[in-house]
């Protein structure tokens, strides 16, 4: 990792981005777009002009994301991190259980910083931009203005700074980070109704929680699960409501 450069890294986050929503976006708004309509979360669909921007500020996202892995990987701050290179270091299981943990301080770090960047003063200087998009497609996954993006990559400095973690695990973190975005950002719910009926399954966030929130602005702060929103009364009145009422696949 140590002779990779700053463009591989943008090189890596533009892939990962492409891949991801584009998969999504072929499949739901092109190829399979009637079949999916009984699940789509808003009726109408995004304007053109919409998908330019949210690809346009994803962009300079990915621009801002790679500065901070080229911090952790490359820079002397990387002394300072509890990044291990030694696979033997740790068993595999810990390389599971430091990823779910990633995903926990990812959680907490993403709710607190939200309802921060909710605050009337700070709104239209981090937060306006991704919440142009107020019915949100795959590509507004990093739609941020760049003051948003140097906020919501720290979390990455957060994790390398408080947990031992393998590059490997990094990896594996920043898949699952994008590919719940662009579930979150899909516009069609898809998540299994058999699962979100255990108790297990309704702490996570579905993709209809993160659309109220871009359609209302208001409650549906979280990103992965819903302990915090559940926990701070910050839930939507009416997430249940609009859950029941969209279609089963
Ligand atoms: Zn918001
Ligand atoms: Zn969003």
């Amino acid at each position: 990792m140590e002779e990779r450069s700053y463009p591989f890294f943008l090189f890596l986050m533009a892939l990962r981005y492409f891949v991801f929503a584009g998969i999504a976006f072929s499949l739901f708004y092109i190829l399979f777009k009637r079949n999916f309509i009984k699940i789509k979360i808003q009726k109408l669909f995004p304007k053109r002009k919409d998908y330019r921007r949210e690809i346009g500020f994803s962009f300079l996202t990915m621009v801002i994301f790679s500065l901070y892995a080229a911090l952790i990987f490359k820079s002397p701050l990387s002394e300072f991190t509890k990044i291990y290179r030694d696979f033997s270091e740790h068993s595999i299981w810990y390389v599971i259980f430091s990823v779910i943990l990633a995903i926990l301080i990812h959680d907490t770090y993403f709710y607190w910083t939200h309802r921060m960047m909710h605050h009337p003063k700070l709104f239209k200087y981090f937060h306006l931009v991704h919440h142009k998009s107020t019915n949100p497609s795959p590509w507004a996954s990093y739609s941020f203005h760049p003051l948003e993006a140097l906020v919501e990559g720290g979390v990455i400095l957060v994790v390398v700074m408080l947990i031992p973690i393998h590059p490997v695990a990094i990896a594996l973190f920043m898949i699952f980070m994008l590919s719940y975005n662009v579930y979150g950002h899909l516009g069609f719910e898809i998540f299994p109704r058999w699962l979100l009926k255990t108790k297990l399954g309704s702490w996570f966030n579905t993709s209809t929680n993160h659309n109220m929130h871009h359609h209302y602005f208001k409650g549906n702060y979280g990103l992965y699960f819903r302990f915090w929103d559940q926990l701070m009364g910050t839930t939507h009145p009416k997430y249940q409501e609009t859950l029941n009422q969209l279609k089963n696949l």
